[in-house]
């Protein structure tokens, strides 16, 4: 598998590599190493903290993991349902304490990613192993073709949609403010923490393991897992990814059915889902509405695909994995 020891000896050579090329994306990989060191630090706090202060951090996992899964994947990125004025502008707020680059850009970003999968045009395109699927890819430019292809579609409902021009008119700043200052402040004024335990434990810490949990999408969940609707897909289905990842990890589904809400062929009480829950408690009180599912268009899949089994069509062969195709070139 592809997290192996020749994953961490190979790092300094494509530095090194990237370095001398000028593709060092020097702004954002210093920015990513210091949201590690102020997460460290917000670990050595952990104990100097008051229990409620805690109890905000993780409760701030969810409520910040739902502004990317309920908000910016499932609803702009995807438009798998329709939300009214208070859910957006709520979702908006809790995007902002996940504070991983505007509505605007991540979306944007997960669109060319869903289009073009595994090729050079996929900002995280998991070919190029684990760790460039998981974060190496913020530390180094864009492919050109990551940028054309981000030129090339439509982005015509953001710019439309007003809580996310607002979010983009106040990027960064916003963001930085409800990630780290905000859960601090309401730590001070509420149960009397000290600011800084709430800014490194409530805001560094917590970020920094939000972050590390949605990049396990990009990375374990495109790596490891079942290809029960797709074989071909890299995408799978990785129950640990959807635990940390708020229920993010079918990921075979996903990228079959992009525009289901669910995110993932069963209900709740079978996959692990809170984001879908979340979703139907918004839209039994009329929230939100016109959610859409995959599961008519899985049925025909599964029935096409029981038909070939039975007519002895051999299902298709899935490519080879970075690191069957390493290990290929090793024994040559
Ligand atoms: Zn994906
Ligand atoms: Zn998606």
């Amino acid at each position: 598998m592809d997290l192996s020891l020749d994953m961490l000896t190979s790092i300094p050579s494509v530095i090194s590599h990237h370095y001398k090329a000028g593709t060092i994306n020097w702004p954002m990989g210093i920015y990513i190493t210091l949201v590690h060191i102020v997460g460290v630090v917000g670990a050595l706090k952990v104990l100097d903290c008051k229990m409620e202060t805690l109890m905000w951090a993780f409760i701030l996992w969810p409520i910040s993991g739902f502004g990317i899964t309920v908000g910016v994947h499932r609803l702009w990125s995807h438009r798998s349902y329709s939300a009214s004025f208070p859910v957006r502008f709520a979702l908006m707020l809790c995007n902002s304490i996940a504070n991983q680059g505007s509505i605007f850009h991540w979306a944007r970003d997960h669109r060319v990613h869903h289009k073009y999968s595994e090729t050079d045009a996929d900002p995280h395109n998991a070919t190029r192993g684990f760790f460039f699927a998981h974060m190496g890819w913020l530390y180094v430019k864009k492919h050109p073709e990551v940028v054309r292809a981000g030129k090339e579609l439509d982005f015509t409902d953001l710019y439309e949609d007003p809580v996310v021009m607002f979010q983009k008119k106040l990027d960064p700043w916003f963001a930085l403010y409800m990630c780290f200052v905000f859960p601090a402040q309401i730590a001070t004024r509420f149960w009397g923490e000290e600011f800084w335990n709430g800014f490194f434990v409530a805001g560094a810490l917590r970020y920094m393991l939000v972050l590390h949990f949605t990049w396990l999408v990009n990375s374990a969940a495109h790596l490891y897992g079942d290809h029960p609707y797709d074989v071909l897909s890299y995408p799978a289905e990785n129950p640990y990814v959807s635990f940390f990842a708020v229920g993010e990890g079918w990921h075979n589904w996903h990228h079959k059915y992009p525009f289901d809400y669910a995110a993932s062929e069963f209900g709740i009480s079978s996959q692990f889902n809170p984001s879908k829950l979340c979703i139907d408690l918004l839209a039994a009180v009329g929230l939100v509405w016109g959610r859409k599912r995959g599961t008519a268009a899985w049925e025909m899949g599964r029935a096409r695909r029981d038909r070939d089994r039975e007519a002895g069509v051999p299902l298709p062969k899935a490519p080879p994995r970075p690191w069957e195709v390493k290990k290929a070139a090793k024994s040559d």
